[in-house]
């Protein structure tokens, strides 16, 4: 019988050895072994059926070639995975994200996250990640159909309603999304909501495109009542000025607070008073509708732009991590500390590094890490799949209040597996303790399978 303790560095170098070449994944593995290993130390029956040896090795990985024609007629040739992590607690769900840097080991941390942050959402949700190596930037929207089409007809064979359903994810807006339905469609000749994030015309959700922003937002403001603080009247710093960023950006400011710097992979900008309600709809149809620049804002508004400062530079009270992973490294979690920030919130997955968390939560800095603080947009897709199934939709006040919800119920997760006594609550514990729980269970429930 194998019974004997689980040893962090004999657990992470036995990963390294299976996975090599992948330090993304190690370091969201890492990131959730720190915190669960002590626990499954606690519960044999978790050692014994090597319960984390079989979390961290994908159900499945698909790959495969995408080939398409650009505008000028040449064949383009791509690459496209899913992964599908785990199904235990429901059909696998994860976005999938288009980008010329995108790799396996990208793919694997962020559908391993996502097991554990599908989890915490309290809903039936299993766990998957997918995309391409193709960029959609300065493609036209025939070449962008074309791909679509061409990835989702090999996609297709591996994904359905009770079975895998994808979302958007870096990349992958409504535009993209609604071309692969059309594809799905033409190839299953079924309507059933088999992606999420769709338009509102043919089954998608009300408040999906804001529902990860204004979860963030949500689970942070329970964050800082919990230590007895207020996100109003905050000065507040969000990188990115993508779907997440846009719309907790949105609703930091309709809570009262300060949104004093945003960005883009191009640079920065400041606005030491704050954003305004005009400036931030000019900003969402620049990188909405128009697909600009954030110079370009700058440059309307007359406002500081700078391509060598990140947020991280601009003195606050409150930082949201919207971009993407590793955006936040130790230095800048130090410039964070020095200059006195209350409250970090990934909003983006894993932007903070290792170091970085751990010098935060070191300093005292409340911290709300990726699986519970974006757990929001997940979320909401989850309920656009009900809907689809029940053939209904609900109102934007229905939708915002079970978001609302479902943020509590993450937070009091949190707190019941993070709770220090005397301390600040460790979030990150928490978060990875209460979401391993419930997929381990299942697990452990279906035998060795
Ligand atoms: P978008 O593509 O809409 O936006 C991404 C933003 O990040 C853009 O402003 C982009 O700038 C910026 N960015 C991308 N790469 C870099 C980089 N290397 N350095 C600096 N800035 C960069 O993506 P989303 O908002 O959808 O996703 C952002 C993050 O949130 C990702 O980690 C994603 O996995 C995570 N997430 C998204 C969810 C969703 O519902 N969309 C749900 C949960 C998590 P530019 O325009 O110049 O490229």
């Amino acid at each position: 019988m194998f019974t004997s303790k689980l040893d962090l560095n004999d657990f992470m170098s036995g990963l390294v050895k299976r996975n090599p070449y992948e330090p993304d994944f190690h370091q969201a593995v890492e990131e959730v072994a720190e915190s669960v290993i002590p626990f499954i130390n606690q519960h044999p029956e978790y050692i014994q059926e090597r319960v984390l040896e079989r979390m961290t090795e994908p159900d499945r990985i698909v790959a495969f070639r995408v080939c398409w024609e650009d505008d000028d007629g040449h064949i383009r040739v791509n690459r496209g995975y899913r992964v599908q992590f785990n199904n235990a607690i429901g059909p696998y769900k994860g976005g999938l994200r288009f980008s010329p840097s995108l790799t396996l080991d990208t793919l694997k941390f962020l559908g391993f996250e996502q097991t554990f942050k599908n989890s915490l959402t309290t809903l039936p949700l299993g766990a998957a990640k997918g995309g391409s190596d193709f960029n959609p930037k300065g493609k036209s929207d025939r070449e962008v159909m074309r791909f679509c089409q061409s990835f989702m007809t090999e996609l297709h064979k591996h994904i359905g309603a009770h079975r895998d359903i994808p979302a958007g994810d870096i990349g992958v807006g409504g535009r993209e999304i609604s071309y692969m339905y059309g594809q799905y469609k033409r190839l299953e000749n079924e309507f059933q909501g088999v992606l999420t994030g769709k338009g509102l015309e043919f089954g998608g959700s009300l408040i999906r495109k804001e529902a990860t922003g204004y979860g963030n937002v949500f689970f942070t403001e329970e964050l800082l009542r919990e230590h007895n603080l207020e996100l109003a009247g905050m000065r507040c710093v969000v990188s990115g000025t993508g779907n997440v960023a846009l719309y907790t950006a949105q609703k930091l400011m309709a809570l009262g607070a300060r949104v004093i710097a945003l960005s883009d992979s191009s640079g920065s900008i400041y606005l030491p008073e704050g954003m305004n309600a005009e400036q931030l709809y000019w900003m969402i149809d620049l990188k909405e509708n128009r697909r600009g620049r954030i110079a370009e804002f700058a440059e309307h508004f007359g406002c500081v732009f700078n391509e060598q400062v990140s947020v991280w530079q601009y003195p606050c009270q409150a930082a949201f991590a919207c971009a993407t992973q590793n955006e936040l490294d130790l230095d800048d979690a130090k410039t964070l500390i020095k200059n006195g920030c209350k409250v970090v919130a990934e909003g983006a997955n894993m932007p903070a590094t290792l170091k970085a968390s751990h010098a935060l939560r070191g300093a005292g800095v409340l911290f709300a890490p990726a699986k519970a603080a974006n757990a929001g947009g997940v979320a909401v897709s989850g309920l656009e799949m009900t809907q689809n199934s029940m053939h209904l939709s609900w109102s934007v006040e229905e939708l915002e209040t079970r978001l609302h919800s479902i943020m509590r119920k993450i937070h009091s997760q949190c707190v019941e597996h993070g709770h220090v006594e005397g301390g600040p609550v460790d979030y990150v514990r928490g978060a990875n303790i209460a979401g391993f729980k419930k997929v381990a269970n299942a697990m452990l429930a279906y035998g060795v399978v």
